[in-house]
């Protein structure tokens, strides 16, 4: 039986704290959901089985990732719902949910085989535009955000400042009634298929490195603006570079003031890393890392399998228990710090381990590379594009090795 026939979502392992591994932990800490809480963890999981096209589901199960058309449909079907920009305040067209509700939401999502939404628009710039944007800009950028109409992309590394971001050299000329922007980013995410980019420009070259940043809006039909594709290793077009040639952005798109962008760069910076983590995903990984394992042919080894899923499992049960803490910490208000770093780090970790463990399990079905000669498995056959394209998750959004130097900083001072 193909892994995303009819049923699949029923056949999903429970992840309520009903589930055996965790049992032993609700008699330590209190981590019962409350019976509201699992009324709405029902209610989208309904919402979920009934709403995601077919199409979107079989390519999640095969660890595949969407095309444009398809992510947009996707999302603009939740921006329906109300239920894209699920972090915003509800007075700009979030629906109010605590915390835990969005965790809840979110591994729903994934478990019922829906990709991760864009995070450039609503992840990112979204919560810049309410925070430091001007009412007019708020208006303008917002609705298109929530509704999944807008695309963005992301306009901060250059070929010489991915970590030392500071010493990003793009130009943004402030002339009588717009900003002349020459220069050139790079390893740009889905600029191929962004309306929309926030940039991070040099308004003050003279200024200290930092102080003189600024943060623009840009929109991608500009004439002067030239995006090439970068194809990685897994074969598939995510990444661009992206040229601007005396390219006019209105002097209204500037957010904050000229020489804000080093602030807002990190404000901003701390909502992609606690994304990245990917917790839900994961468990998403794990069911089809299960689901492959029993539905392999006999040429694998399932018992030494399922005991590496085993170490897999809890591996990611100890990342969500500290996904916990900063979920616990914006429920009840409190500020979290350094956590979203050691969840990237441990997050992207984990997501490694687990494609090397598929392709590895795999064997022989994991050089296959789709599914056109597909032998034995078709997710084991997929393995190797997703090990390939995981390799990046150490490097994106902040290597790493920076994410440690934040960490040695924040908790030892040095
Ligand atoms: C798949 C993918 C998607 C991306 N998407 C986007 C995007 O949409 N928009 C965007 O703006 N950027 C994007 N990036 C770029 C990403 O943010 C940078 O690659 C990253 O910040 C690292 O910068 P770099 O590539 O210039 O490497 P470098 O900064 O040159 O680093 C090279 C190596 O040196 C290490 N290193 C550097 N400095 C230190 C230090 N101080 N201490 C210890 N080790 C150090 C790094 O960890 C790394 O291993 C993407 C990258 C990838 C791979």
């Amino acid at each position: 039986m193909h892994p995303t026939g009819a049923g699949w979502g029923d056949r999903l392992p429970d992840l309520s704290f009903s589930s055996k591994p965790l049992a032993w932990m609700r008699k330590i800490m209190n981590l019962q959901f409350t019976q509201e809480e699992q009324e709405f963890q029902k209610t989208i999981r309904a919402w979920m089985r009934k709403n995601i096209p077919e199409e979107i589901s079989r390519i999640s199960a095969l660890g595949e990732m969407p095309e444009k058309s398809q992510q947009q449909r996707w999302e603009k079907r939740l921006g329906k719902q109300g239920w894209l920009a699920v972090t915003w305040p509800e007075q700009y067209g979030g629906p109010g949910w605590t915390a835990t509700q969005r965790y809840l939401f979110d591994l729903e999502r994934a478990m019922a085989g829906a990709p991760p939404v864009s995070p450039f628009g609503v992840a990112m710039v979204g919560p810049v535009i309410y925070t430091f944007g001007s009412a007019q800009q708020k208006e303008r950028w917002l609705p298109g955000i929530a509704s999944g109409e807008t695309l963005w992309c992301q306009g901060y590394s250059e070929p010489n400042a991915g970590s030392d971001l500071a010493s990003l050299k793009t130009r943004a000329e402030r002339k009588r009634d717009h900003y002349l922007v020459n220069g050139q980013k790079i390893w740009t995410t889905q600029a191929h298929w962004a309306d929309m980019m926030f940039c991070l420009v040099r308004t003050d070259p003279d200024a200290k490195k930092q102080q003189g940043i600024s943060f623009l809006l840009i929109d991608m039909n500009t004439p002067g603006i030239e995006v090439r594709p970068i194809y990685t290793i897994d074969g598939h077009h995510h990444l661009n570079e992206v040229y601007f040639t005396d390219v006019k952005v209105p002097l209204d798109n500037l957010v904050g003031k000229e020489g804000m962008g080093w602030t807002i760069a990190k404000f901003l910076l701390t909502h992609e890393r606690t994304t990245i983590a990917g917790v839900a995903d994961s468990h998403y990984a794990l069911a089809r890392m299960k689901r492959a394992i029993d539905e392999a042919p006999y040429y694998i080894d399932k018992q030494q399998a399922r005991r590496r899923v085993a170490e897999l499992e809890v591996e990611l049960t100890a990342l969500e228990y500290t996904n916990f803490r900063t979920v616990a910490a914006t429920d009840e208000g409190r500020p979290f710090g350094p956590e979203s770093s050691g969840l990237k780090i441990k997050g992207t970790e984990l997501q490694q381990k687990m494609s090397q463990a598929m392709v590895e399990m795999g064997g022989l079905m994991s050089l296959v590379w789709d599914s056109s000669s597909a032998v034995g498995n078709e997710s084991f056959n997929h393995s190797p594009r997703r090990y390939n394209f995981l390799r990046a998750c150490t490097i994106y959004g902040g290597s790493n090795e920076i994410q440690k130097n934040v960490l040695a900083k924040m908790l030892l001072g040095l």
